[in-house]
C-alpha cells in the first residue's frame, strides 16, 4: 500500500520541550499524526502536549536523554505502547555551546558529541529494528546549515552536524528498500538554542549578528511535513531551509 499523508502516522520527536521540536510537534498533530514528545524537562513537555489535546489532537510525552542509549529504546518501546506502531523517528534534540577552540571548553565539546552526534545514533538503533521488522518507516535528522558550513566558534558544533549528515546519507543507502533518511538543515531558527552557548560576549556577538532574522519554529515544521507526507516511494533525502535574509552562512 502506498501510504502518503500525514494523518494517522506515530511520530516520535527528540528534543520536543522547546524550538523546533515541539514546532514538529504541534505542526504535525495538527495535521493528525500521533506524536510522542522526548526531552528532560518533562513539565514542558506536559504543557505542550496538553496544548495539542485541547486542539484536538492526539499527544503524549516520556522523559528521555538521548545520550543513553537504553532511554531512546524506552521512548520507541513508549511510542509503540501508547500508539501501537511507530512510523518516523525525529533526532532532532541538539545543542550549540559555540566556543573558540583555544577556550577548551572540552565538557562542552563532549557534550555536543553526546547529544548532537550519539544521541541520533541512539535514536536509530532504537527505531531502526522497528522499521526494519515492518519493513518501512522514516528517519527525520535534524541538523543545520552547520552540517556545510564551519566558521570560528562554530568549529565542533559543525563538526557534529557533518557528521548526522554522514551518518544520514550512510544510514539512507545501508537500509532496506522501503525505509526513508530524510536530514533538515535549518538556518537561524528561533528557539532557546543560543541559550546553550556559556561565553556571555559570544552569545551576544550570536544573537546580535547571527541570530537577527530568524525563521519561526514552524517553518522547520512545515519543511519535515512536507517530507513526511509524500508517498513511500518518494524519499525527499535533504532540505535546507534559511531565512530569506540569511546569505553568507
Ligand atoms: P532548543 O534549545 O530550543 O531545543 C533543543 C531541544 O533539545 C530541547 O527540547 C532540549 O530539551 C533537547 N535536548 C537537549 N539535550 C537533550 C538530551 N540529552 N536528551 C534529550 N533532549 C535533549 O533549540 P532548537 O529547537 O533550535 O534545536 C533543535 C535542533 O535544531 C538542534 O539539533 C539544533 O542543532 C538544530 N538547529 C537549530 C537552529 C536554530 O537556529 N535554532 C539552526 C540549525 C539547527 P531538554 O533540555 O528538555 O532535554
Amino acid at each position: 500500500m502506498n501510504n502518503s499523508g500525514i494523518k494517522g502516522k506515530v511520530v516520535a520527536i527528540t528534543g520536543a520541550s522547546s524550538g523546533i521540536g515541539e514546532a514538529i510537534a504541534r505542526y504535525l498533530a495538527k495535521e493528525g499524526a500521533k506524536v510522542i514528545l522526548g526531552a528532560r524537562r518533562t513539565e514542558k513537555l506536559e504543557q505542550i502536549v496538553k496544548g495539542i489535546q485541547n486542539a484536538g489532537g492526539e499527544a503524549a510525552f516520556t522523559s528521555l536523554d538521548v545520550t543513553q542509549p537504553d532511554d531512546a529504546k524506552k521512548f520507541v518501546q513508549f511510542a509503540r505502547d501508547t500508539f501501537g506502531d511507530l512510523d518516523v523517528m525525529v533526532n532532532n534534540a541538539g545543542l550549540m555551546p559555540l566556543s573558540y577552540i583555544n577556550a577548551y571548553k572540552i565538557d562542552e565539546w563532549h557534550r555536543m558529541i553526546d547529544v548532537n552526534i550519539k544521541g541520533v545514533l541512539h535514536g536509530i538503533a532504537a527505531a531502526l529494528p522497528v522499521f526494519e521488522a515492518k519493513n518501512s518507516g522514516q528517519f527525520v535528522n535534524i541538523t543545520s546549515v552547520g552540517d556545510r558550513w564551519v566558521g570560528p566558534t562554530s568549529v565542533v558544533y559543525s563538526a557534529t552536524k557533518f557528521a548526522v549528515r554522514a551518518i544520514s546519507d550512510g544510514l539512507r543507502q545501508e537500509v532496506g528498500r522501503n525505509i526513508r533518511v530524510t536530514l533538515v538543515a535549518p538556518g537561524a531558527t528561533e528557539s532557546e538554542l543560543a541559550e546553550t552557548i556559556s561565553d556571555p560576549s559570544l552569545k551576544k556577538q550570536a544573537v546580535e549578528q547571527f541570530r537577527l532574522d530568524l525563521l519561526p519554529a514552524e517553518a522547520i515544521a512545515r519543511a519535515v511535513a512536507f517530507a513526511v507526507s509524500q508517498p513511500d516511494d518518494v524519499d525527499v533525502n535533504e532540505l535546507v531551509v534559511r531565512p530569506t535574509a540569511q546569505k553568507n552562512i
